[in-house]
């Protein structure tokens, strides 16, 4: 089968790889309808994360080719969404609505979903089946709900966003827009933007951002306070992953607030006593797309939201190393590739 592959740092290609084959009795294999670069392909791309010769891609809708002895909720034929962890459904990890870090996890990067087929293990923990086959134009936000949409969705619950509160957003990628949407769902009364890209500004206020502060840093910090009488954001949504984003999302938050961490940590390192007087409470990790992957394939299949709005480009697989460089160069918020 074609799939994506990062030979170095700034090198993505097409080639071809086996074709899945089930391993594990509980694994199924599917066929993609569609895949996505994500904001966390750029680290490797950047040279930030090692990469040589590694498959490439998380995200993944598409149609089930094949199930495992074990698998008993699913068929082929059936449309599924998938996080981009797998997991077994099972452990208390999992019970528990933490299935990002159930105890036997499966990252889907190390499988490579930006491919023509993938292996999905933990079949039946792992994949949600839409309520039938989608209309091609639902494609984009099925997609967005595989991490992206599920992610700013944990950030917005891990940050307690719900009626009668300010949220703050650090970040205008796809997560952080994705975490307006789901802030604006979940009830929030104002909604702060963090951006200085116009492009962006706009789609934050059609997702629901009230606000848009373009200071960043101590900067924008105080205008954040200057926006909530002093106190700071009842809720911070956090979707960049670095020193600056993270304590700029502690440092907007009033005392008692709550933080939200989704951007991947890349050298973050919290000071001690800046956090202790700060007084918020921290949730964050890779987030447990799983668990609210019902509810969000509900809304789209209602056409309640409109996750999908992300992509601004949308290429072939083949064209995938023009995706990344698109990402990369900022000319792009989202890439889907169509298969
Ligand atoms: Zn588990």
């Amino acid at each position: 089968m074609r799939a994506v592959i990062m030979h170095a740092p700034g090198d993505v290609r097409i080639g071809e790889r086996e074709d899945p084959v089930l391993v594990e009795p509980a694994d199924a294999v599917i066929r993609l309808a569609a895949t996505c670069i994500c904001g966390s392909d750029l680290w490797p791309y950047r040279g930030d994360d090692h990469v040589h010769e590694t498959p490439m891609g998380h995200e993944y809708v598409g149609v089930i080719e094949q199930i495992g002895s074990a698998v008993t909720t699913l068929s082929p034929g059936d449309f599924v969404v998938g996080s981009f962890m797998a997991s077994d459904g099972t452990c208390e990890i999992c019970a528990a609505g933490y299935q990002s870090r159930c105890a036997h996890v499966v990252p889907m990067g190390g499988i490579g979903t930006q491919a023509e087929r993938a292996r999905i293990p933990f079949a039946d923990g792992t994949l949600v089946k839409t309520p039938g086959m989608p209309d091609r134009d639902l494609l984009p936000s099925l997609l967005a709900a595989s991490d992206v949409l599920g992610t700013g969705w944990f950030a917005a619950d891990a940050a307690a966003a719900g009626p009668g509160k300010t949220v703050a957003v650090v970040g205008d990628g796809a997560v952080g827009l994705l975490g307006i949407l789901a802030a604006r769902q979940m009830g929030a009364e104002r909604i702060i933007a963090m951006s200085r890209h116009a492009d962006r500004q706009t789609l934050a206020r059609e997702f629901g951002a009230t606000d848009v502060v373009e200071e960043r840093g101590d900067d924008g910090v105080a205008r954040i306070k200057e926006l909530t009488s002093g106190y700071g954001a009842h809720s911070t949504i956090e979707a960049v992953g670095t020193q600056e984003a993270m304590m700029q999302a502690i440092r907007a938050t009033r005392p008692g607030g709550h933080v939200g961490y989704v951007g991947v940590s890349h050298g973050v390192s919290l000071p001690g006593e800046e956090l202790f007087f700060s007084g918020v409470h921290l949730h964050g990790g890779p987030a447990p797309v799983r668990r609210y992957l019902p509810e969000l394939i509900q809304l789209i299949w209602d056409r309640t939201i409109d996750p999908g709005k992300v992509f601004d480009l949308v290429l072939p697989l083949a064209d995938a190393a023009e995706g990344y460089r698109a990402m990369d160069e900022r000319r792009a918020i989202k890439v889907m590739l169509t298969l």
